[in-house]
């Protein structure tokens, strides 16, 4: 069997010379990251082989293609060379023969099976041209009656040059060393009904020969049960841990809802939903504190979440601070600027604006404007936290799209108001005081995800889109029929609506995709003479992008080829026809959120994924997705499904090493458990409970909290 860790030579001795000295091999445990006794113990198989009978050889042949163990003679022993090198081993017993092939192999091999060697086999047995065989098997040399394994065999996860043997002994080795002691008090054992830890240990490293086998393997065994608590335990305390402690922080109140406020809400040219209004009490409550709010605002593309961030401001300012806004990208932030300023200039605030491709002057006059604190709200991208701001009064920042920034950008930014001016505030506090946080993300989480990943966060969620909206119709397209697309995206621009074109994407080269969108453009351009097409990349200058994507909001675009730039966040009432060519080779969410530019105002919106055929399956369930629905949970429900979590939030932000064996699609009844129970023992900071705590905390996550932290 392919399985490098198995590979038949390291199962016995070779008579090759030992060249592992004692040093490599810590280095390779601890490349599995396997560094003491306890990580050892805690090292849990990953699957199970049942070494514990011998059949005959016969018998396997007539059980074909399943995994048995057979035991026999050499009878002959051979090296091959057709169809291809290989070492063929012929091994008897009383009841037929079976043929070994080795197409890896060592020469020692040949003198190790030497013909009358006694061999025990187990692999793959089948049906072969010359009756039974088995390629790979793993094999032992044995003597005459050697007794069997009575439990079955641990096959543990491994690294290169790691054998299964070497790792057992180390581990039995390491449970001789470490404390025993179970983190859980009898009595939360109970509640929980859980097997107590050592017992847990040790049947899943040494399974007794009656254990149900299918629980073992499902992971749906007790034993496993209690590991997937602990570790999910580990997790929830260390996340809301962080959450505990950020309450003993301090930060500004910002209690006004006031004249501004007020006259915003007035201004408005619609009244907002229910949900809009349900997650501004949330903020209002929150940021009314003390302590720092840190609040994921999670709504569906086309929500509604900017005018609750607009209103968050606007408490902010009422109450005396600076508010900050900052997002991913130049279009995203100049579109935020443009509509925030819209509402708020008229009411006398002053908007300041910073990014990256200000030029020198006006990028120090908005520096100047923020510090002397003449800015009372600031929008902009990185450059934020990229240039030395030093903010006047900051109350509150606000991330947009905060799954596109980094865990550390968003830390920097809210460390910004202890490096912030303060020799004119009188609050003797000044370098603790941390500003309250709202993160928005239209990449909805599914609730077992926020849960595990963002337990330090409150989370508050629009789960309405405002009224009036015409649902998106979604089609998948052969690229054959592109003649057929082209003439629609006509008739559409006839209708006096707007079309975006999306580029496909191709991640190996920004330089082909640039070429492909140049190349598109030019396609269209001339297939589509009476209209006019404009083109947006990340590669255009900052001027420029912004130059057409005003052309294309004031309407004098009819048709915007653009590559994923325009992926986040633009809002443009008028497009109502999104064409994404090669859809196949997206994601979910992002073909969500690029599907997302559409349906945002009145008339009816169409998307069609253009695809190459022939469709792989995992590409074809994403796009029937993309037709079955536009709820973006359910999207990332899906997604969550067909990409598992790791992926799904990216390594960056999963904390997915945290996880070995706890499965979110399945266990999260587990996470509930040991959601209640983090929360109870950091709730009573009893000496016991803080005993509990420190306990469990050391022997899970020893050393790689930080990691789960931001
Ligand atoms: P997202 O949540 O994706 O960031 P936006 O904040 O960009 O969504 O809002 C999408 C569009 O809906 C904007 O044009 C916005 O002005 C509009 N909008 C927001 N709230 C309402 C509402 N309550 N009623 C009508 N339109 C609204
Ligand atoms: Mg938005």
């Amino acid at each position: 069997m392919p399985e490098p860790t198995r590979k038949s030579p390291s199962a016995t001795k070779t008579s090759k010379p030992a060249k592992a000295p004692a040093a490599s091999r810590e280095t390779k445990l601890a490349r599995l990251g396997l560094r003491t006794d306890m990580d050892l113990v805690l090292h849990l198989p990953m699957r199970y082989e049942d070494e514990t009978q011998v059949i005959s050889i016969q018998q396997a042949n007539l059980m074909g293609a399943t995994i048995a163990q057979v035991e026999g003679i050499v009878t002959s022993c051979d090296i091959q060379y057709r169809p291809r090198r290989q070492l063929v081993v012929t091994l008897a017993d009383d009841s037929g023969q079976l043929m070994m092939r080795f197409l890896n192999f060592y020469g020692s091999q040949t003198t190790q099976l030497a013909v009358g060697t006694r061999v025990r086999a187990r692999g793959e047995i089948r049906h072969g041209f010359f009756g039974a065989e088995v390629v790979h098997p793993t094999y032992k040399i044995v003597l005459e009656g050697a007794p069997l394994p009575s439990a079955l065999t641990p096959v543990y996860p491994s690294g290169e040059g790691l054998s299964q043997v070497f790792l057992r002994k180390s581990i039995a080795n390491a449970m001789q060393k470490i404390e025993w002691r179970d983190t859980l008090s009898p009595a939360q054992l109970a509640a929980y009904q859980l097997i107590p830890f050592e017992s847990a240990v040790r049947l899943l490293h040494n399974p007794p020969p009656e254990i149900d086998e299918g629980a073992l393997e499902d992971r749906s065994h007790p034993a496993w049960v209690r590991m997937k608590f602990d570790e999910l335990l580990a997790q929830q305390l260390s996340l809301k841990r962080a959450q505990f402690a950020r309450r003993a922080q301090n930060a500004r109140a910002l209690p006004n809802v006031g004249t501004l406020s007020g006259a915003f809400l007035k201004t408005l040219p619609f009244t907002l939903t229910a949900a809009q209004q349900r997650v501004m009490g949330e903020i209002r409550a929150d940021i009314k504190q003390s302590f720092p709010m840190q609040r994921l605002l999670q709504g569906d593309v086309g929500s509604g979440k900017t005018v609750v961030a607009a209103l968050a401001a606007a408490q902010a300012i009422d109450s005396g601070f600076q508010a900050v806004l900052m997002a991913p990208t130049e279009i995203l932030a100049d579109q935020h600027f443009r509509k925030i300023a819209g509402w708020m200039a008229p009411l006398g605030i002053s908007v300041a604006w910073l990014t990256g491709s200000l030029k020198k002057k006006e990028k120090l006059a908005s520096l100047e404007r923020i510090t002397s604190g003449e800015a009372q709200l600031v929008i902009g991208t990185h450059a934020l936290i990229q240039e030395t701001v030093q903010f006047f009064r900051l109350g509150l920042v606000i991330v947009d799209e905060q799954h596109r920034f980094g865990v550390g950008q968003r830390l920097t930014l809210r460390q910004k108001s202890a490096t912030e001016n303060g020799n004119t505030d009188t609050d003797k506090t000044t370098s603790q005081v941390v500003p309250h946080q709202l993160m928005m993300s239209a990449t909805p989480i599914p609730r077992t995800l926020a849960m595990t990943y963002y337990a330090d966060l409150e989370i508050s969620v629009i789960d309405e889109l405002p009224p009036g909206r015409t649902p998106i119709v979604t089609r998948s397209v052969d690229q054959n029929r592109r003649e057929e697309v082209i003439a629609r995206v006509h008739a559409a621009a006839q209708e006096g609506r707007q079309v975006y074109w999306v580029c496909p994407l191709i991640e190996e080269s920004e330089a082909l995709q640039l070429q492909t969108a140049t190349e598109t453009y030019a396609m269209l351009v001339e297939a589509l003479p009476d209209l006019t097409v404009g083109l947006v990349h990340g590669r255009l200058k900052p001027a420029e992008k912004q130059a057409v994507m005003e052309a294309f909001i004031a309407g004098d675009i009819h048709v915007l080829v653009a590559t994923t730039v325009i992926e986040v966040g633009v809002d443009v009432p008028n497009a109502s026809l999104m064409v994404i060519e090669h859809a196949e080779r997206f994601g979910l969410s992002q073909l969500h959120q690029l599907r997302g530019r559409v349906g945002r105002g009145l008339a009816a919106s169409v998307c069609l994924l253009l695809y190459q055929s022939p469709l792989g399956p995992i590409a074809k369930q994403r796009l029937m997705t993309m037709r079955e629905t536009t709820d973006g949970f359910e999207i990332a429900r899906r997604d969550l499904e067909i990409r598992g979590p790791g992926e799904f939030l990216g390594a960056r932000q999963s904390g997915q090493a945290m996880l070995r064996f706890a499965d979110l699609t399945t266990d999260q009844w587990i996470v509930d458990q040991a959601s209640e129970l983090a929360e109870q023992l950091l709730r009573h900071p009893t000496p016991e409970n803080i005993v509990t705590v420190d306990a469990h905390l050391a022997r899970w996550l020893a050393g790689r909290e930080d990691y789960l932290k931001v």
